[in-house]
């Protein structure tokens, strides 16, 4: 059994200045290696819509760089309202952090 990390919408408030209405960006330390890793959630075309909640899901597998000798692969699972906002996210071999400052 892998232990999910469940967090509440981290990412629920466009605190960035560059927020992207059309996508959205997570970002997971791996759990075995601390490998920080980022995806990007295209909202047009990599969620799937839920007829009966009208609510979307996505997912993604992310895997590291290979820079640390690790290739843990990580889950996440999304969950969005219909205005494409997030509810809630599981990352399943990592956890979700929040994006790096810069
Ligand atoms: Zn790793």
């Amino acid at each position: 059994m892998n232990l999910i990390k469940r967090l509440g919408a981290v990412f629920a408030a466009p605190n960035q200045a560059q927020f992207d209405k059309r996508s959205h960006w997570v970002y997971v330390r791996c759990q075995r290696c601390g490998e920080i890793l980022a995806a990007r959630i295209d909202l047009s075309n990599d969620l799937s819509i839920d007829y009966d909640t009208h609510e979307y899901t996505a997912q993604k597998v992310l895997v590291g760089s290979g820079e640390n000798r690790c290739f843990q692969r990580i889950h996440v699972h999304m969950r969005f309202d219909k205005q494409k906002r997030l509810l809630d996210i599981d990352a399943d071999g990592g956890e979700v952090v929040d994006p790096p400052a810069d």
